[in-house]
């Protein structure tokens, strides 16, 4: 089994001929809603790569919410954990594309500032042989609670140090592993933590878990559509691996097919309207 406590986002992505400045309006051309946050794709790659995925975490009691609960569970995640939280929104990302291909992206964390003890709860199902999947969307505090939590109960904890922050010290070092891509790992260089079990995302250079390296599949740059989500399908497909009792390489290998075929798509979930 693969447990995800994490984020669950809305992204609502306009086109822009440029950005406005402060104070000014410019029109938006087309308006998509994308299914997003790192915890929900992740547990789809988890269940695309034929995991038994549990999703814990926060929407929205909004139509977003009810939307994206749907969509996981039409995926065949179990959405029985998912809390509907009154009075905030589903978190959402708002996502100007400029001409240029420059982004701005104003984030709405709302439900996703509200996992607390009750989804912490959830790891309490957990056992040796199953994996605890984590990012860093949700509550610091959770995050740690809960790997302390499920790696004291003998599961698995692999936790996408993603987007960076840092860490106490012990949950860097429970992590089996610890996932990075190159910016999250030069600043935990930086830091100073020292993960016991390590692993790298190189882009189209592979991955390096604890000095073994595996190479990327390869795809024509030509055929590279949009590389958002690669990590996540990456971290996704990894759990759901070691969680049906692959070993390292062939973890990784499955990692890597699936962060190349997320390259090879437009979002970060396949089919991302949401
Ligand atoms: P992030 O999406 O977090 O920045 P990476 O860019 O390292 O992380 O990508 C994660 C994984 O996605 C890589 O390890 C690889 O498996 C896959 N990937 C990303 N870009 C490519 C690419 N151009 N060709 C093949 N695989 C890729």
């Amino acid at each position: 089994r693969v447990l995800v406590l994490g984020s669950l986002n809305v992204d609502l992505v306009t086109r822009v001929e440029r950005h406005p400045r402060p104070g000014e309006t410019v029109a938006g051309e087309g308006l998509a809603r994308l299914a997003g946050g790192k915890g929900a794709n992740q547990a789809v790659a988890a269940a695309a790569a034929g995991g038994s995925v549990t999703m814990v975490g926060c929407v929205g009691d909004d139509a977003e919410g009810d939307a994206y609960r749907s969509r996981l569970e039409a995926r065949g995640v179990d959405v029985s954990r998912l809390r509907a939280v009154d009075g905030t929104p589903t978190g959402t990302a708002l996502v100007q594309v400029s001409d240029a291909g420059e982004n701005t992206i104003v984030v709405v964390p709302g439900a996703n500032a509200e996992p607390d003890e009750r989804e912490v709860a959830a790891v309490d199902d957990l056992g040796p042989g199953d994996v605890l999947l984590l990012q860093l969307e949700v509550p610091r505090t959770v995050v740690c609670v809960a790997a302390r939590r499920a790696a004291g109960r003998g599961a698995r904890v692999v936790l996408n140090i993603a987007p960076y922050a840092a860490l106490p010290p012990d949950v860097v070092a429970l992590a089996d592993p610890l996932v990075a891509n190159e910016h999250e790992m030069q600043a935990l260089a930086e830091s100073g933590s020292r993960p016991a079990s390590l692993l790298v995302t190189f882009g189209a250079n592979g991955a390096t878990w604890d000095g073994v390296t595996r190479p990327a599949v390869s795809v024509d740059a030509g055929d590279v559509v949009d590389t958002t989500g690669a990590g996540d399908a990456f971290c996704g497909a990894l759990a759901a691996a070691l969680a049906g009792g692959a070993d390292r390489e062939a973890a990784m290998d499955a990692a890597l097919r699936a962060g190349a075929d997320a390259v090879l798509r437009e979002g970060a979930q396949a089919d991302p309207y949401l």
